[in-house]
């Protein structure tokens, strides 16, 4: 810059440096984190769109083209060993089932997460298994009204609930395609829903004004977190699984099956085959993420491999326990 130019700027910057007031600059208040009480009847609250909470009908709306034939739970087929898993436990939720499956028999499954509060301080938390059980079937119930239903429930134990026989479909996951089945897959494929928080971040909020804050150091909050309790926040080592955008699951972090679900649900799907294997198709075990992946992250990380792998890995055992002939 010649010297010329340098005055100039000079002259000016000194103009606008006279003419204009310093702005305050508001300095925020350290926040302290305001911890609320959890409510024992949870009201829901506001929920990111990205994540699940149990399916309701807002998300999971009934599809007016599907029959309905008026039927209840009450409706017990003769057939009992076939239309009942051996393992589960007869499950008393109330919800409605839609009409008879076409062969009488899912032609597959739908694999959930529940997304309900499992950690509830009040309620004791993920240390009494009974409770969490209860909180997901709660929020099952409460969620899907009469509109939709949950199939099976896996709770964190390993433990299978069973709430309806196998030849009656209901409404559990809404909107949702898939090569080979009809427009909605609800009347085709059973559902199992697996307890989990579901999706995880790094972050909660107060439930009065809406701050967010992160969580400690190592922790992540499921959606409904609203407080720095540590009964309502996951271990990012041991409860939760990263993963980046691989084949039906959307990025982010999830809390985790348990070892023992996981378990549990391949046996189910291996009993389910084999106890119909004609009607029964293991390429249509399907991640409600592939079946609506643009409403749904359920399973995702929650399950320890995408469901393509989980599909090699049913069939790889089922022919190993039953070989062809
Ligand atoms: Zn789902």
């Amino acid at each position: 810059m010649g010297n010329f130019f340098k005055s100039i700027f000079k002259v000016i910057s000194g103009l606008f440096k006279s003419k204009v007031k310093p702005v305050p600059v508001e300095i925020p208040a350290p926040i302290e984190p305001v911890i609320v009480s959890v409510p024992t009847t949870p009201s829901v609250p506001e929920v990111p769109e990205d994540l699940e909470v149990p399916d309701n009908p807002a998300n999971d709306n009934i599809d007016p083209h599907k029959p309905d034939d008026g039927g209840d739970y009450t409706t017990y087929p003769a057939d009992e060993e076939k239309l009942y898993y051996p393992k589960a436990i007869r499950s008393d939720l109330k919800l409605r089932t839609r009409g008879d499956y076409k062969y009488k028999y899912p032609q597959g499954a739908v694999v959930h997460f529940t997304a309900g509060r499992g950690r509830n301080k009040k309620e004791g938390g993920v240390k009494n298994a009974a409770t969490h059980l209860e909180m997901g079937k709660r929020s099952i119930a409460s969620e899907a009204s009469n509109q939709a239903y949950a199939y099976f429930i896996i709770d964190r134990s390993g433990n299978v609930h069973q709430n309806f026989p196998l030849n009656r479909w209901g409404y559990h996951a809404g909107e949702s395609s898939w090569k080979g089945l009809s427009g909605s897959v609800s009347d085709e494929l059973v559902g199992i829903e697996i307890q989990s928080d579901g999706k995880l971040q790094g972050y909660f909020q107060d439930s009065e004004n809406g701050t967010k804050y992160d969580c400690p150091e190592g922790k992540l909050a499921a959606w409904y977190t609203r407080t720095k309790s540590g009964d309502l926040l996951f271990d990012k080592v041991t409860e939760s699984r990263y993963s980046e955008n691989n084949a039906n699951i959307q990025k982010g972090w999830y809390h985790i099956y348990t070892p023992e679900q996981e378990e549990a649900l391949l046996e189910l799907l291996i009993w389910m085959k084999r106890n119909n294997p004609d009607v029964f198709n293991l390429n249509y075990v399907l991640g409600h993420d592939e079946v609506a992946p643009t409403r749904k992250n359920d399973p995702g990380a929650a399950l320890s491999m995408t469901m393509p792998e989980f599909r090699k890995k049913i069939d790889d055992e089922y022919k190993k326990r039953y070989p062809l002939k």
